[in-house]
């Protein structure tokens, strides 16, 4: 039994290697990638819905590996996380997304900030520049985090979302539900919007304590003044349960999904409202 063990920690020693050596070369190819500007930005959609009208999209990183094809943000957004690259990517992101979105008239912008670009002490004065330089409205910029960020105090969550605010820019709380939420960062940080988390919605025409937990997240929203928006929502159902609940914006497939620039002007000049 002992040989057996360890032989089974060789095993998992071995596989560890491999793993570390495939993070180190993806990492590599990450770098090159984002200095050549292979990195590309898709925008998706969130909708109104009380009217119907798109009123604001989500950029989201896009990297296609020369070999491996595309590489989901899932996987890559953790590697230039510890490698440093992500705080450069994030201030590309940040400048290519607000010059971007300057161009669609009334468009809100949602950009994610991960908890490693609040290291970055120039964080709020490159957002006031980028801004200016862009000529993009600070009211129409919402940021993105997550509850990471609130746990972890060296990172002075509190202070630098109320400088971001100061900007004029929205703060929006991601993935609802699902790290260690506490109802009380609701009240302590200044969320100007809640976005449910897809594992939710995706369950509530299938799991009714879903239902629940969605429905009783959008009356908090209404209760605090919060926006809700509904993520991943891919069914006409789970559509029409948001509705009765009077959830205030939808984002997924159903609605439409991530798509480059070129296509989403596109979409925005064609779609219907309603
Ligand atoms: P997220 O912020 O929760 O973004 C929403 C994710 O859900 C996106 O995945 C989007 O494509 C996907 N999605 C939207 N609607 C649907 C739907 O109806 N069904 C399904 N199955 N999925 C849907 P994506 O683009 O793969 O991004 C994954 C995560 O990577 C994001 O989750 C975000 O946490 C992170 N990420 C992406 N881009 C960036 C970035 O520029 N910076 C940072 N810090 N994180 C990013
Ligand atoms: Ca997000
Ligand atoms: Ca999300
Ligand atoms: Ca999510």
């Amino acid at each position: 039994a002992k040989g057996e063990g360890r032989n089974t920690y060789r095993f998992f020693d071995a596989q560890m290697n491999e793993a570390i050596a495939e993070r180190r070369e993806l990492e590599g190819d990450l770098r090159e990638a984002f200095e050549r500007g292979d990195l590309e930005l898709h925008y998706q959609p969130l909708v109104d819905v009380g009217s119907g009208t798109i009123v604001a999209v989500e950029a989201l990183m896009r990297w296609q590996h020369p070999e491996r094809g595309w590489i989901s943000p899932a996987v890559f957004i953790p590697i230039a996380e510890t490698c440093g690259l992500i705080v450069p990517m994030g201030r590309w992101l940040l400048q290519t997304a607000c010059a971007q979105a300057a161009m669609w008239p009334g468009i809100s912008l949602s950009v994610n900030l991960s908890p490693a670009q609040f290291r970055d002490r120039d964080l709020v004065p490159f957002v006031a520049a980028t801004l200016a330089e862009a000529k993009f409205p600070a009211e129409r910029l919402e940021i993105e985090i997550t509850e990471g960020l609130l746990l972890d105090a060296s990172l002075k969550p509190l202070e630098t979302l109320l400088a971001l605010k100061a900007l004029g820019v929205k703060i929006a709380m991601d993935d609802f539900g699902t790290g260690y939420s506490s109802l009380g960062y609701l009240q302590s940080f200044p969320f100007d919007k809640i976005k449910i988390d897809r594992s939710f919605v995706s369950a509530i025409e299938t799991n009714p304590s879903a239902a629940a937990i969605v429905r009783s997240v959008v009356g908090l929203g209404q209760s605090l003044g919060m926006t809700t928006t509904a993520e991943g929502v891919e069914t006409a159902g789970q559509m029409a349960f948001l509705q009765g609940e009077r959830c205030d914006q939808v984002q997924g497939y159903l609605l439409a999904k991530p798509q480059d620039p070129l296509r989403l002007t596109a979409l925005l000049g064609t779609w219907r409202d309603g």
